[in-house]
């Protein structure tokens, strides 16, 4: 049976930017609307491709792509500094039809991470690709290069600086996440995921977070949801954060906000902080999050087109 065509037109989006410490308290207005306005910008160039009927990989792809040449937020141009100063890269992108997925990090000369990782998800034997190697097949296959100084901003380098001089642990102690991440569901009923970081200000000995790793910052599987996550990496690799959504969803029944809830609780009780966005197969959004706030933005076929920032979750 043909479907009709009101579900054929049932999409749905939802983006982050990551979550932090912000509150409007500390964010000033004018602020808060640049924020704003990058976030409207990356969720319109994902709703146009799911509004003109395309796919919901091209959609994250699309948004992502966005966010990581928006210099607000850690992906892309504007991502947080290394311990040494130099800017590395993760990302991760999945197909819900086949979970199909590529993944990529420690990646300095790319300019859009995501679409590396799509091109190893679609062109490559392997899943997940790193550092020089994952440079020497961007090369291969075409990818748009830039100088490392195009990712570089002042602000990112002052953040650096600041965290050097703390020397207290080894997360920012503003919580300012800012990874980025996209679900889509489209109007045929498949459902995508992506997510980009630069990671944490201050990384050393090549530490991966979680956005790159699948089931645990990325997942996509259209017998569930697709899931995009920004917090502590370390603690939603622990959780398995987006597999465990899914799972939750397939194995127990539980509906897409009920998982996301709980699974977000479980990094809560580690010590983890964060947000997540998530898409179920009937393109219900939801998300959650455990900080003050999460750059977010939800759009759907009803002509919905949102963004936030802060709490309450
Ligand atoms: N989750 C990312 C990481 O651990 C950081 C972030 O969300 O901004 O690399």
């Amino acid at each position: 049976m043909t479907e009709t065509t009101d579900t054929a037109a049932r999409w749905s989006l939802a983006i982050h930017g990551g979550a932090g410490a912000m509150t409007p308290e500390i964010m000033d207005a004018a602020m808060a609307a640049e924020y704003e306005a990058a976030l409207a910008t990356a969720l319109e160039a994902g709703a146009a491709v799911l509004r003109d009927g395309g796919s919901a990989l091209d959609a994250v792809s699309a948004a992502v792509s966005a966010l990581e040449d928006d210099p607000h937020f850690n992906a892309g141009r504007g991502a947080v500094f290394t311990y040494h100063g130099t800017n590395e890269l993760d990302a991760a992108i999945m197909d819900g039809r086949n979970r199909a997925a590529g993944a990529v990090s420690a990646v300095t000369r790319t300019r859009n991470p995501v679409q590396l990782a799509r091109v190893v998800m679609e062109q490559g034997p392997h899943v997940f690709l790193a550092g020089a190697g994952a440079e020497e097949f961007a090369r291969d296959h075409g990818m748009a290069e830039v100088d490392p100084a195009w990712f570089a901003t002042a602000e990112r380098r002052c953040q650096l600086d600041e965290f050097k001089s703390r020397k207290d642990g080894w997360f920012d102690a503003d919580l300012k996440f800012g990874t980025v991440g996209a679900v889509a569901r489209d109007a045929n009923g498949d459902l995508a995921a992506a997510t980009s970081t630069g990671g944490l200000t201050g990384k050393r000995w090549n530490r991966i977070g979680d956005s790159p790793v699948i089931g645990a910052g990325t997942y996509a599987d259209n017998r569930a949801c697709a899931v995009s996550c920004t917090g502590t990496g370390e603690v939603f690799i622990r959780v398995g954060v987006a597999h465990e959504i899914a799972a939750r969803m397939r194995l127990a029944g539980e509906d897409v906000a009920t998982a996301t809830r709980a699974v977000l609780g479980e990094v809560g009780h580690l010590g983890g902080v964060g947000g997540i966005i998530a898409v179920d197969a009937e393109g219900t959004l939801t998300h959650a999050f455990n900080t003050n706030g999460l750059y977010r933005g939800f759009a759907d076929h009803t002509g919905r087109a949102e963004v936030g920032i802060f709490g309450p979750a």
